[in-house]
């Protein structure tokens, strides 16, 4: 593990440092530092002006300075000249406790103090559009049940090798791509790892992937729903919980129904209680309310949840438990926080094993064909309003995040929101020009 930047430049021949933090609303952040600068930057940090970024200040605070973590230096597989290093927030020598990564890292903690270790895998779909990103950039992808189409993956195999290759050389044991539900729409797998591990590839890896894709002429987007009619980009989150030394699955009990432990299923009934308000985490924009409630596609299911419900291995619910000793998580989309997925995930369950909640019956229903049959069954909130209001009123799970993050993201949020309803839409001409 890295703990001098200075030295892993000099060992492998990088010039520039890219010092990295993620702000509230999921944007990279970034510095370009000169390898002869890193060894004071890597003490005191890079600085910025947090008010220019989406983070809760006013051009009058002190300095933001992202001091780099030398452990998540990664040296770009495509421009092996620079290395990019995920840094934690600090002003006036104290961590900022909004800082998505700093409030993980507490998250994390947290957990550590009960003996815990999270540790998640994530699917962070994403679309391959022409560069100015109005179209699915490969004409021919036009089919309308596209899932898993060969000819269709082998067509964008120099982007998708290129990437994978990557992952094989940084050690994250990639498994598997495919070409997935939606035209021009990709997947690929890597295995899962610690939760602050797996926020830390979940961000470089929607970096990477927009790189390797405008090397090739193209735009990649993790965009929740950049179709009408067409499958959207889901962010599914598979979860496990272990001892510390990372070798006992807490969540594993082959006797138990699912193969799902009783802390597996308390830890899962955080997450259920808590559903309405993560939404505001999990589905953070406007556009993510387009792909959950989403009327079918053309290819026959939106594969995402409308309904707080779990089940089995059935991917119509908003909770699955594909096998023993982990469940998965459909709710969350290509536009989530890879650090505030991460911690809401972990505030969650862990109150659902303070409380030891009840995640209540799994239901074994279609629900994109029987769903009427679970009409009592708790909805999914419809627009970003909604879950926002929920999360303001959740005052649980803003305090496992921490108040400042949690009144710092409503606010900007609900800007968001005022800012989408002040924007006229062709919508209304439409339906109300003649009234
Ligand atoms: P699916 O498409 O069936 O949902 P994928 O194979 O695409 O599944 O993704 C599964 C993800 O779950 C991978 O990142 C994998 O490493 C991860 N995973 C597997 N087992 C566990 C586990 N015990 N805990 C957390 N994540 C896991
Ligand atoms: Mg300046
Ligand atoms: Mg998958
Ligand atoms: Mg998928
Ligand atoms: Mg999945």
């Amino acid at each position: 593990m890295t703990t001098d930047l200075a030295a892993f430049a000099a060992d492998r021949g990088v010039k520039y440092f890219m010092i990295s933090y993620t702000d509230l609303f999921g944007a990279q952040r970034a510095k370009l530092v000169p390898a002869q600068a890193i060894a004071e930057m890597q003490k005191d940090g890079a600085g910025f002006a947090g008010f220019a970024t989406w983070l809760d200040m006013t051009p009058a605070h002190p300095d933001l300075f992202a001091v780099p973590d030398a452990s998540a230096a990664i040296q770009l597989p495509w421009k092996p000249e620079v290395a990019w290093v995920a840094a934690d927030c600090v002003m006036e020598e104290k961590p900022v406790a909004q800082a998505p990564r700093v409030l993980l890292k507490r998250l994390v903690d947290e957990a550590a103090a009960q003996g815990l270790r999270v540790k998640t895998g994530v699917e962070a779909e994403f679309f391959l559009l022409t560069r100015d990103g109005s179209a699915i950039s490969d004409v021919y992808d036009g089919g309308d049940k596209p899932c898993y189409d060969q000819q269709a993956l082998l067509r964008r195999y120099d982007v998708i090798a290129e990437i994978c290759d990557h992952m094989l050389a940084l050690g994250w044991k990639p498994y598997q791509n495919d070409h997935e539900d939606a035209n021009g729409q990709f997947e690929m797998n890597w295995e899962y790892d610690d939760a602050l591990a797996t926020a830390d590839k979940h961000s470089f890896f929607k970096f990477m992937v927009k790189s390797v894709a405008e090397k090739h002429g193209l735009r990649a987007t993790f965009m929740p729903k950049p179709f009408k009619g067409l499958t959207g980009n889901g962010c599914h989150c598979h979860i496990s919980v272990w001892d510390l030394a990372g070798t006992t699955n807490a969540f594993a009990d082959p006797a138990a129904p699912f193969g799902l432990s009783a802390a597996g299923k308390t830890f899962l009934g955080g997450i259920m209680k808590h559903a309405t308000a993560l939404a505001a985490i999990t589905n953070p924009t406007v556009n993510s309310y387009k792909r959950i409630n989403a009327p079918r596609t053309i290819s026959g299911a939106t594969w995402s949840p409308n309904t707080i419900t779990w089940t089995g291995n059935n991917r119509t619910h908003m909770v699955r438990v594909p096998g023993p000793g982990r469940f998965e998580l459909r709710l969350p989309d290509g536009a989530v926080n890879p650090y505030l997925l991460q911690a809401a995930i972990i505030a969650t369950g862990l109150d659902g094993l303070a409380t030891k909640a009840d995640p209540g019956p799994h239901s074994d229903l279609d629900m994109f064909n029987e769903g009427f049959k679970a009409a009592d069954a708790p909805r999914l909130p419809l627009n970003l309003l909604d879950a926002l209001r929920a999360f303001e009123a959740d005052t649980t799970l803003r305090a496992a995040l921490g108040e400042e993050f949690s009144a710092g993201y409503l606010k900007l949020k609900h800007e968001e929101w005022t800012a989408y309803c002040s924007h006229f839409t062709q919508w209304e001409r439409e339906t109300t020009l003649d009234i």
